[in-house]
């Protein structure tokens, strides 16, 4: 976010009506901790394996609102190597997976870094994702028991209130609902909606095919349907792939279509933003939008 922003918004910014919530949502005592500095409400849509081509061919409306002037749109080139794992971990943590170690998609074990979830259940916030499977043992607990992990309601978790998945052919719109509940039940600070159906297509059938663009148009249109609520409720919504798609049907390396990725900024947060920041500085912004770094 640029240089003054969000103490520029922060006087008139108004969050959730919590009081149509009883007993959920941001607790004033929040703000009183962080010396009056009120934290914006953030939903984060990975959109998993959307590349450059599709983000700019095949999302309608989040173009729309780029024309308009509503959304700030930028391309991003991701970390090495573009595998979701440590992608993941480097937008959690802000540390590239060269960093963390993680360098690649089957290594569950924790990064020791604290994660965004960490440092915002830390700070008292609320924290939530609908998301797949390797989130919760990135953030919560490894390895993965779906059992005990995939549905979790334990606020001394860093995402206290998830529901994750463990079939990559899990349908988008199953998350965006799953989201949509979690936002009704909890009303939180952070919120992580993930996406695998774009990436699923890509490895299905190559990035050169009508599947996977079919895929980026269908997400376009869950986006269309949620994001005119969240914005208007004052969300801060960050909307980005993770890495991008080869037309080989796999992403690693560094050519565009593997790891250039599309990013969205929208919310008032970012009206005087040039351009979406590099990856490893996700983390960050999203720590700015919730006052963690006051
Ligand atoms: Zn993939």
């Amino acid at each position: 976010m640029g240089e003054g922003t969000q103490d520029d918004e922060e006087d008139e910014y108004d969050t959730y009506a919590d009081a149509a919530v009883p007993g959920r949502g941001r607790k004033e005592n929040n703000d009183d901790a962080r010396e009056g500095r009120p934290s914006m409400n953030v939903i984060f849509v990975l959109l998993d394996g959307l590349n450059i081509a599709a983000g700019e061919t095949c999302m309608g409306y989040l173009s729309a609102l780029t024309t308009a002037g509503r959304a700030v749109y930028g391309r991003v080139p991701c970390e090495l190597p573009a595998l979701s794992r440590p992608l993941y971990q480097c937008l959690l943590t802000g540390r590239p997976p060269l960093v963390s170690g993680i360098v690649h998609n089957t290594f569950w074990r924790p990064d020791p870094a604290p994660t965004i979830f960490h440092r915002a259940r830390d700070a008292g916030l609320v924290t939530a994702a609908a998301a797949y499977h390797w989130f919760s043992e990135l953030c919560n607990r490894a390895p993965w028991d779906p059992v005990r992990d995939r549905c979790v309601d334990d606020p001394g978790l860093p995402i206290m209130h998830g529901l994750f998945y463990c079939n990559d052919a899990y349908p988008d719109d199953h998350v965006f609902l799953d989201a949509a509940s979690l936002r009704l039940r909890y009303r939180p600070h952070l919120l992580l909606a993930h996406c695998m159906g774009i990436d699923d297509a890509g490895h299905r059938a190559g990035a050169d095919s009508a599947e996977y663009r079919n895929a980026a148009r269908r997400a376009d249109m869950l986006l269309a349907r949620w994001m005119p609520g969240w914005l208007e409720e004052g969300c801060q919504v960050i909307v980005a792939g993770d890495h991008g798609m080869h037309a080989d049907g796999m992403h690693n390396g560094p050519a565009d279509q593997e790891c250039l990725t599309p990013m969205w900024l929208a919310g008032r947060a970012f009206h005087d933003v040039a351009a979406p920041p590099p990856q490893a500085a996700w983390c960050g912004l999203m720590a700015d939008l919730l006052g963690l770094n006051d």
